[in-house]
């Protein structure tokens, strides 16, 4: 497809939105409308930032196309809009184009993600107004791990709540894993469909993936995004029961130890900050706590890793990405200590090394190529975009 496909990543409070041409697969433009609803609404424009009231997505919208007017570049190029929608459910396991039954079906699929699918609906909506010529694609997060087998997304719970209540595994992070799996296929210099490969996701939001012969197989996120490795503010795995202990011993009721462990635990929870950066700071000034933190952070990633070489059986490459992952390579030292014997080693001076461009950072002839992949989830939702309706 040639044009330009304007990729919407619409939030409860914002609007991200890129422009990409899809001859150069770059960006053209892109910006970001932030504390929609508030008294003072801040919009960045290609790097230029104004502030102005706007009250609700369809202003947010408006100026948005307002800057493109102002600022340029012209719109006249675009041939699609891209929208990311959070969860697609167990029916939406490809990128679709949207109609009204497709806008009904993301709305009936938001108690599965109540605080995403909503907004993303309502991107779309406004979207469909504001460009009613051109066709939206709908590209989820979920859609990748479509393919995980029965035995990975099925929990042992009553069966009834499977089939009748959509209780499973789906796990989310799913754009962002398809495009840097591969293209570590591709630095490997190895047809997609043949390597094997393990994607730690490592952001605010952080998840592990294995990946085999191109298809999810297994992921660590589950019916909502709190499962699996330790986020920011979210805990990743604790006992189920937790939630009745709490009720128990604390009186809490489910929906403030849903929030808790959502909002108020993982890195933030252990040791008062959930960004990186910052716990590190804390952790070399000898915070205590700050250094269990990553001591947690790093052994919840490696035992995943454990657990994704059992279900792959063999593993070709380890990829790290996300704002951590790409960024920090005291994170990715810890989170490969001691898999020698995984054939899993990371080369000191490759590793920090500083660079935005993907790269492999384990040594020259290791039994799995350890690599750093920047992500793309924006150009990837273009490319599925144009994909989707290309037909293919
Ligand atoms: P999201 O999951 O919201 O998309 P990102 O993938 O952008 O977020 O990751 C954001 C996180 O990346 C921040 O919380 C910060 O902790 C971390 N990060 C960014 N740069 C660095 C760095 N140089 N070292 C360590 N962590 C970093």
């Amino acid at each position: 497809m040639s044009g330009q496909v304007l990729v919407l990543n619409t939030g409860s409070s914002s609007i991200k939105y890129r422009l990409i041409d899809m001859g150069t697969r770059r960006a053209v433009a892109g910006g970001l409308i932030e504390r929609i609803g508030e008294d003072e609404s801040v919009l960045t424009h290609d790097g230029v930032r104004s502030e102005r009231r706007v009250a609700d997505h369809e202003e947010g919208l408006k100026a948005v196309l307002a800057a493109f007017a102002e600022h340029g570049p012209p719109l006249d190029a675009v041939t699609a809009v891209g929208h990311r929608v959070v969860h697609g459910g167990s029916r939406f396991v490809t990128p679709v184009l949207i109609d009204d039954a497709v806008e009904r079906a993301i709305e009936e699929m938001a108690p599965l993600a109540p605080l995403h699918n909503p907004a993303n609906l309502e991107g779309i909506r406004v979207a469909r107004r504001a460009f009613p010529a051109l066709p939206h694609v709908a590209v989820f997060d979920t859609a990748f791990h479509g393919t995980i087998p029965p035995h990975a997304h099925t929990y042992a719970v009553p069966r009834e709540w499977t089939r009748k209540l959509g209780v499973r595994r789906y796990g989310f992070h799913g754009t962002s894993t398809a495009y840097v799996s591969r293209r570590a296929a591709a630095l490997l210099g190895r047809p997609y469909d043949e390597v094997n490969s393990i994607v730690l996701h490592l952001g605010n939001g952080a998840s592990a993936t294995a990946v085999r012969a191109g298809r999810s197989v297994d992921t660590s996120m589950g019916i909502t995004p709190l499962a699996g490795l330790v986020m920011g503010t979210r805990s990743g795995d604790v006992d189920p029961a937790l939630g009745a202990y709490l009720g128990r011993v604390a009186g809490m009721d489910l929906a403030g130890v849903d929030a808790a462990l959502n909002k108020e635990s993982g890195l933030l929870g252990m040791c008062g900050a959930n960004d990186m950066r910052e716990v590190w700071r804390l952790a070399d000034a000898g915070d205590e706590d700050a250094r269990l933190a990553l001591d947690v952070y790093g052994y919840r990633v490696r035992t995943y890793i454990g657990a994704y070489y059992a279900a792959l059986g063999h593993v070709d490459a380890l990829v790290f990405t996300g704002g951590v992952g790409q960024n920090s390579p005291r994170v990715r030292a810890l989170a490969a200590t001691g898999l020698t014997r995984l054939g899993i080693e990371i080369d000191p001076g490759r590793n920090d090394a500083e660079s935005a461009q993907a790269r492999v950072i384990s040594p020259e002839g290791a039994e799995v190529t350890v690599l750093v992949v920047p992500t793309d989830e924006e150009l990837e939702i273009a490319e599925q975009t144009a994909a989707c309706l290309a037909g293919a």
